[in-house]
């Protein structure tokens, strides 16, 4: 979990004003292991301060994202892009029923693309997703099976 405090060094250091709504936003997503995209931000944002915008909120992930102090992650939920406060390299767990998202810190030690397998690509990062159902998720699977007794 990155440290709010360094989230808005990094802003305040390329020039940006530190305000209150920033500041909420950078609280709210440092504390955040969900994933969660720029209207989940704004929903909890703005349930906070009433004069939170949108447009803050947007703003001040994609300046994040630029900075390097927030990662843009390559799965969507129904409410767009969902952003990762994890810069370090890990993996993900994601639920393909609630789309829930977890973090996984396993070593994979031995992923590598040969040549041939790069396609010429000059490899950055990898990051590998398992996909499947949450306990919550099988829980709920479990109780719509088993016909309630009445
Ligand atoms: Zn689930
Ligand atoms: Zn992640």
């Amino acid at each position: 979990m990155p440290d709010p405090e360094a989230l808005i060094e990094l802003l305040r250091q390329s020039g940006r004003k530190i305000t209150p709504q920033r500041r909420a936003i950078i609280e709210l997503l440092a504390h955040d292991t969900t994933h969660p995209t720029a209207e989940d931000i704004y929903q909890r944002a703005a349930a906070m301060m009433p004069d939170m915008s949108r447009a803050t909120v947007y703003n001040t992930l994609h300046e994040l994202v630029a900075l390097g102090g927030l990662i843009e992650t390559h799965e969507f939920s129904e409410s767009g892009i969902r952003y990762d406060t994890n810069l370090g390299p890990h993996h993900h767990l994601i639920c393909t029923h609630c789309h829930a998202l977890v973090d996984i810190s396993h070593n994979f030690a031995e992923i590598t693309l040969s040549l041939r397998e790069a396609s010429g690509y000059q490899i950055m990062r990898h990051q590998i997703t398992f996909y499947g159902l949450c306990p919550t998720c099988q829980e709920r699977e479990k109780e719509q099976a088993t016909p309630a007794n009445t």
